[in-house]
């Protein structure tokens, strides 16, 4: 296919509490360009979530048997249960020309980094570690020891930090800017030279 229409594959990552999830909805609202892969999890489906919408429940024998056939793009173990993302629909997604979101852990995306050099890797991220910590809390969405292991968890993702392309700080009662953020690194990208080399090519043409 034509370098030109193919998707970007956008990584987007973020510790709990720093409001990834809404962001991306926004992202996925405000355009058709964009799709949302759907992962796979072998983690139990919470009351409010869909099978085929929040992830595609499996058990860990369908999901080992999925990583046996490498069918996955990429996988990882966290909190005890697998979580990864579909290959087929993936690909076939980014062929179509649409950008591709995987809301994806550290460890998935340094995967991807590593088979797709050409991802583009975004970190969102709260204001501070304090700031975060009184999120987790306000949302009262966690028991307090989830809400330890969360802000633990954030301790290293931030390690990977310097292995993203572009870091977003999403600031309290300032969501519309992080969302205009991360439109502006996605667009400024797709005008970028690496991602347009075929223009000179046919430059002569006309
Ligand atoms: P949760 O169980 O809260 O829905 O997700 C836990 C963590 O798994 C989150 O950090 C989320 O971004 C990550 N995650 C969700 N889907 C995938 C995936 O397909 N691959 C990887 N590597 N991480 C995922």
């Amino acid at each position: 296919m034509d370098n030109k229409k193919r998707g970007l594959l956008i990584v987007i990552s973020g510790p709990a509490g720093s409001g990834k999830g809404t962001l991306i909805e926004r992202l996925m609202k405000s355009s058709d360009r964009f799709a949302y892969s759907i992962s796979a999890t072998s983690r139990p489906r919470l009351a409010n979530e869909e099978d085929g919408v929040n992830y595609w429940y499996l058990t860990r024998e369908e999901f080992e048997g999925r990583i046996s056939r490498g069918e996955m793009l990429e996988y990882t173990e966290y909190c005890g249960n697998y979580y990864g993302t579909p290959l087929e629909e993936a690909v076939a997604t980014i062929e179509s020309g649409k950008h591709l979101i995987l809301e994806i852990e550290v460890d998935g995306a340094m995967q991807i980094k590593e088979r797709f050099p050409d991802a583009l890797l975004i970190m969102i991220l709260p204001p501070s570690y304090k700031k975060q910590e009184e999120r987790l809390r306000t949302r009262g969405r966690d028991t307090e020891e989830q809400i330890l292991r969360r802000l633990e968890v954030t301790k290293r993702e931030i390690a990977y930090l310097d292995n993203y392309d572009y870091v977003v700080i999403n600031h309290d009662g300032e969501m519309d800017r992080a969302a205009s953020d991360i439109f502006a690194i996605i667009h400024a990208e797709t005008l970028s030279v690496k991602r347009n080399l075929n223009i000179r090519d046919s430059f002569f043409d006309n």
